[in-house]
């Protein structure tokens, strides 16, 4: 039996950052998990599986679409499926060993297995028990169940985003239920390696939550490059017969029934917190009433001494929002002061193109009551948008009228991904839309469009 300062259960962003955190802090660290490798649902079965996804299929797409165009001719680019999987799990194996090493180089002990909590400062794993002073619980998150649709991943027809990541072979159909950012992505996916796609989604509009304008546009994009959309509609069940599945759903305008059939559906609603086999019943831990493990704001459960972050607690489910909690609880636990700003936390998909957002949209903006006013600037207006043939899109930014103080942006273009950050940047530092318009950006770069945007905020864009 050992004794730590800090046992982290689980080993996703969350964990494993805050696993390094609390070790560079000079903490005694262990972390567990039972997974085979480290890293979490992020690095072996969701973002970084997904990317590597989304970028061999978006250079098919560009070999087949815009390469003639570019000068760049020779026969037509083919998919070997299993190489394409091989170079996806070669991509997440060197991030996963990665993590390994990180640990090994902070001196973190892999606790190997799963752990319960048999009381506060105490961890179990297999038949072990070991001390800790403090735990953090950063268990995550499993694809969320949709009743009357049973996921089988080993038989590849009806899948959640796991089996879509790993499918036998590519469907020539495919059903996506749910229009959120997994979704579309791996949709997306798909329909680059020539699936017919068709989304089915419940609300009647995609990405829930997005600004208006940028889910109209994306939708009008997907839709121009072949997905289509069912939107309104409740899925009433789905079943796989002789290899095919078949899919039925209810419009909600009119209750009226429908049927669909494709060689694969893919579940995508959502995502649940995943804490089962903690213990946390027999602790008295304390849940939310959607199932989350339930914090103050120092990620602080109500038994003393045991914390949660990550995607098992409340709030938009990204690694990125798990990895600061990750670091914050462990400055927290070392007695420093951890803060993780929840009002600029950016979200991307990435699609192509992408869209990314930090802040308020325009619709949560105008319900806070204030003034605000919108810079908006489209891609159409930039050259090097233009000249990597991508000119669909734009950047809205918005900004309060009275002080000219960021409160959000939406891009939908070339690179949105990595433009988002000088927003991140500049909201952070409480700047206002005059700050970017003021800044140099150098040309030609995707970025002129953000300042454009906001010198839209002010006197006008220059090149629309
Ligand atoms: P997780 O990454 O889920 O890690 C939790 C770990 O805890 C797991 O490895 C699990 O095995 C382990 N564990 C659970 N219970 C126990 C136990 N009792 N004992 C030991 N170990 C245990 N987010 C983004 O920000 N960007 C993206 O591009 C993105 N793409 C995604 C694509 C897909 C297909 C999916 C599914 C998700 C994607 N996400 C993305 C979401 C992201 O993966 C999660 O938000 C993130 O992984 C949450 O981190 P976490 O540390 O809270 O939990």
């Amino acid at each position: 039996m050992s004794t730590y300062d800090l046992i982290v259960i689980g080993a996703g962003p969350g964990g494993y950052v805050c696993a390094i955190r609390a070790a560079q802090l000079g903490l005694k660290v262990a972390c567990v998990e039972g997974r085979e490798a480290l890293g979490g649902t992020c690095l072996n079965v969701g973002c970084i599986p997904s990317k590597a996804l989304l970028h061999a299929s978006h250079m098919l797409h560009e070999s087949h679409e815009n390469f003639d165009k570019m000068g760049l001719t020779g026969s037509r680019i083919k998919v070997d499926w299993a190489k394409m999987q091989g170079y996806k799990s070669e991509t997440v194996s060197t991030n996963t060993k990665g993590i390994e090493f990180l640990f090994k180089k902070n001196k973190i002990d892999w606790l190997k297995g799963w752990a319960s909590i048999e009381s506060a400062g105490r961890v179990k794993v297999g038949d072990t028990v070991h001390d800790a002073k403090n735990i953090v619980i950063a268990t995550g998150s499993s694809p969320a169940p949709l009743k009357g649709v049973e996921v089988d991943n080993d038989a590849g027809l009806i899948v959640d985003s796991t089996g879509a990541l790993s499918l036998p072979k590519i469907p020539k159909s495919m059903v996506v239920i749910g229009a959120g950012v997994i979704g579309l992505e791996l949709g997306s996916v798909y329909a680059r390696l020539g699936a017919e796609v068709t989304v089915v989604e419940y609300l009647d509009v995609i990405t829930p939550g997005m600004d208006g304008e940028v889910q109209k546009q994306f939708q009008k994009i997907l839709s121009k490059q072949g997905l289509k959309f069912i939107l309104g509609a409740a899925v009433k069940g789905a079943e796989a017969v002789k290899g095919k599945t078949r899919l039925t759903y209810a419009l909600k305008k009119d209750d009226s029934e429908h049927a669909l059939e494709a060689d694969c559906v893919l579940v995508a609603t959502g995502r649940r917190p995943h804490i089962e086999g903690l213990g946390l019943d027999n602790l008295g831990v304390e849940l939310t009433d959607r199932g989350f493990v339930k914090i103050d704001e120092h990620w602080t459960t109500n038994v003393k001494g045991i914390y949660a972050i990550g995607d098992c607690v409340p709030g938009p489910m990204l690694a990125h929002k798990a990895e600061d909690e990750g670091m914050a609880v462990a400055e927290i636990i070392a007695g420093k002061h951890g803060h993780v700003n929840y009002d600029v936390i950016p979200g991307v998909i990435y699609t192509t193109p992408e869209v990314a957002n930090v802040g308020l949209t325009e619709e949560a903006a105008k319900e806070t009551g204030r003034k605000i006013k919108i810079g908006k600037f489209p891609f159409m207006g930039n050259a090097r948008a233009k000249a990597m043939m991508q000119p669909e899109g734009f950047v809205k930014l918005i900004a309060d009228a009275e002080t000219d103080r960021i409160l959000g942006c939406h891009i939908i273009g070339p690179n949105a991904g990595e433009m988002i950050h000088e927003i991140c940047v500049a909201m952070e530092f409480g700047a206002s839309a005059e700050d970017i318009a003021l800044t140099c950006h150098a040309h030609p770069t995707t970025s002129e469009a953000v300042r454009e945007a906001a010198l839209a905020c002010g006197d006008g864009a220059i090149h629309v």
